[in-house]
């Protein structure tokens, strides 16, 4: 793989560009451009491969529900978050309250904003300042920081999540403040990233926890499991089931427009592009990510496919 095959990737998705819109139910994320497309390839012993708006910082928005996840787990262990939330694709949108309005269920997976909502009060005695610096350590990028129009835009438009925060409250999986839960939610999504941020994330996961420069462990080896486990089954919301299919890759998508996706034992990709499709997912980022899955073979099934050996030469 060469920046001349990046290039090539983001062209054949540029077209796909005008097949969504901007994200606009967060006002501040409707200022971004559509046409706009970045890629970030970083494989865990090669050098970073880039195209086209690489460094366009945009706020990571979902995503940041991978790293709520890992930091839930590593600090409070797997009963803990899976009592809050179950490990199933859930097939609906990504603020969906149906289903879990039923007085038995609790929401599907912490990928969902119910799911991540309800994971997040787990964070709150680690707090806004060590999240940030964990979130820069784990993508090797010192300048992230919150973007203060995206938090202000979505604090005040928050009233669905309000309303699943309240609802997990009446559950028992808020116990204590749904406002403080939900400011540090809403904080962390408008944390602003770059497809090279989240390529070097990537890069962590693909690698069993271990930045790769610095030979550091930063995730315990069955967090990442889980939390890959989790991206492929249910980390771009309901298309996580097709996406499984056409591209194969352990992602997570936000609706600002970047994706995250892990080549496991290889490299991360971050790809940014705010023209969202339906379900909220980047639309010419996810061509591009089956473009480079299937040229490069990179679909974690066609590794594992025993291929039919080469008859021996006589
Ligand atoms: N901050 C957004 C929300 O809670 C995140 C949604 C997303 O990226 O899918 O609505």
């Amino acid at each position: 793989m060469d920046e001349i095959f990046l290039q090539q990737a983001l062209e054949f998705g540029q077209p796909y560009t005008g097949k969504g819109t901007v994200a606009s139910y967060i006002p501040e994320l409707s200022k971004a451009d559509g046409r706009e497309l970045g890629i970030s390839v970083r494989p865990i012993d090669g050098p970073q491969l880039r195209c086209g708006y690489w460094q366009r910082r945009f706020t990571i928005q979902s995503i940041s529900k991978v790293i709520n996840l890992a930091m839930a787990l590593e600090h409070f262990g797997f009963d803990a978050v899976f009592h809050k939330t179950k490990m199933e694709p859930s097939g609906a949108s990504f603020n969906s309250m149906s289903r879990i309005s039923d007085s038995e269920e609790i929401p599907f997976n912490p990928l969902v904003n119910s799911g991540a909502i309800a994971v997040v009060e787990l964070l709150l005695p680690i707090g806004l300042k060590e999240m940030l610096s964990t979130v820069r350590g784990l993508c090797s990028d010192k300048d992230i920081i919150m973007d203060e129009e995206v938090f202000q835009s979505e604090w005040s438009h928050s009233a669905r999540n309000r309303s699943l925060g309240y609802l997990l409250q009446s559950k028992g999986l808020i116990e204590g403040s749904v406002d403080d839960t939900l400011l540090l939610y809403t904080q962390l999504c408008s944390l602003s990233v770059t497809a090279d941020s989240l390529a070097n994330l990537g890069q962590v996961l693909a690698n069993g926890g271990i930045c790769p420069q610095s030979g550091r462990r930063l995730l315990k080896e069955e967090v990442v499991r889980t939390v890959l486990t989790m991206m492929l089954t249910c980390g771009m919301y309901d298309g996580s089931g097709e996406f499984a299919v056409r591209v194969g890759l352990p992602s997570k998508s936000g609706v600002g427009g970047g994706i995250l996706s892990v080549v496991p034992g290889e490299m991360g990709i971050g790809v940014y592009g705010p023209s969202l499709d339906s379900k909220g997912n980047s639309a010419a980022g996810q061509k591009i990510l089956e473009y480079i899955s299937r040229t490069e073979k990179l679909h974690i099934m066609d590794r594992l496919i025993r291929h039919e050996a080469p008859a021996a030469q006589i």
